[in-house]
């Protein structure tokens, strides 16, 4: 592999995000992982020794003896991607902004404010727009830009298509949300076994209001979508992959098969551009009573689709359906790797 590819830092690389961004990365055709920040803990340390690997395969050759750096380093890449805890993000990723560095986060700190992007590249690639105003107003040389939550990202991903074709009125969702989605170790084994906990801190409140943001439109500042949205989350004893249900009311009244025609046939930017890390569809539409399933279907298309199933009549609200999504493939360092390629793809990397 040639490398003029652009070298990139991760921070918090040990972590479950973490890891799965190296995974990602390696053999990546445009991006190099060549800086890797964890904290106190494993500075100092070579990666294989400051990490327990916990994804298949082994941990990537390349990055074994890269030295672990803290949170304080200098770093030389152009390119950040954070999957840093959000108490510890605020602080680090805007001195690296400030520095010169894209940081594309997976963190929830910076995801509401008004000059940050919060990007899904098939849903709203026209809120970079606001990288310019961001860099004016904070007199940057880097930037910020955000992906959202997990659940929300495969919910906003199987929304959009619905918005532009039939209009969003009102949205009920109900998540079955994996452990992985806590980090390591995550909910104690004796909790979560024989269990369902009937809420995640902070998660319904971010499933509101980033959907707002994303499915609204730009125009010099980002607008509230004209919808509204209430969410149940639940953690549930599935390791990787969010399940949830869904109901909605629609502006026009489809059949249960024109809205999988329209599943079926979104397609955008990530797609035309086709992006390395582009899943050919976005949305795919599974026709079985039983599915999508978590152990089945959370792969599909490398992780980096939304699998919807079940799409069928709702006597409450119109129509209902279920959705599933990879939670640390799309739902976070999927996510920050293709806003990484859409940035590269519209000339916002300097490197
Ligand atoms: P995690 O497994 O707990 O990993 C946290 C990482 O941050 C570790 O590498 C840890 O390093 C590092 N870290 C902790 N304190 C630090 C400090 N002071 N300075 C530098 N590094 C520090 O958590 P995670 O699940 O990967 O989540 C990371 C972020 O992504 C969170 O903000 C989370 O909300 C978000 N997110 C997670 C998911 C998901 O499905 N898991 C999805 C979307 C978004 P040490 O190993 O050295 O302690």
């Amino acid at each position: 592999m040639s490398d003029n590819r652009i070298p990139v830092a991760v921070l918090g690389a040990t972590g479950n995000v973490g890891q799965r961004f190296i995974q990602l990365l390696e053999n990546h055709p445009w991006f190099r992982v060549a800086e890797l920040v964890a904290s106190e803990r494993s500075a100092g340390k070579k990666f294989s020794e400051a990490t327990v690997w916990r994804l298949g395969n082994d941990m990537p050759e390349s990055v074994r003896d890269l030295v672990v750096q803290d949170y304080s380093a200098d770093l030389q890449s152009a390119l950040a991607f954070s999957g840093l805890p959000s108490e510890v993000a605020g602080e680090i990723e805007t001195r690296l902004a400030a520095n010169g560095l894209a940081v594309v986060s997976n963190t929830a700190t910076h995801r509401i404010e008004p000059d940050v992007p919060l990007i899904i590249p098939e849903v709203n690639p026209e809120h970079l727009a606001a990288i310019k105003t961001q860099q004016e107003n904070r007199g940057w040389k880097g930037f910020i830009t955000t992906n959202s939550n997990c659940s929300v990202m495969h919910l906003v991903l199987t929304l959009k298509p619905l918005q532009d074709a039939f209009g969003l009125n009102k949205v009920m969702v109900t998540t079955l949300q994996a452990v992985s989605g806590a980090g390591y170790p995550g909910v104690p084994s004796l909790d979560m076994i024989d269990n369902v906990v009937p809420y995640i801190g902070s998660e319904e409140e971010k499933m509101e209001t980033e959907a707002m943001k994303m499915l609204g439109g730009y125009d010099g500042g980002f607008q509230t979508a004209d919808f509204v949205l209430s969410a149940h989350c639940n953690r549930v004893p599935v390791r990787d992959g969010h399940t949830e249900c869904v109901s909605l009311e629609l502006g026009a009244q489809p059949s249960p098969a024109e809205v999988i025609e329209a599943f079926e046939a979104f397609r955008a930017l990530p797609q035309e551009l086709e992006l390395p890390s582009a899943p050919k569809r976005p949305v795919v539409v599974r026709y079985e009573d039983n599915r999508p399933q978590p152990q089945l279907d959370r792969d599909t298309e490398r992780g980096m689709a939304s699998v919807v199933g079940r799409v069928r009549p709702c006597p409450v609200l119109g129509l209902k359906y279920v959705l599933l999504g990879h939670n640390t493939i799309r739902g976070a360092a999927g996510a920050g790797i293709l806003n990484a390629e859409l940035l590269k793809a519209k000339g916002y990397l300097n490197a």
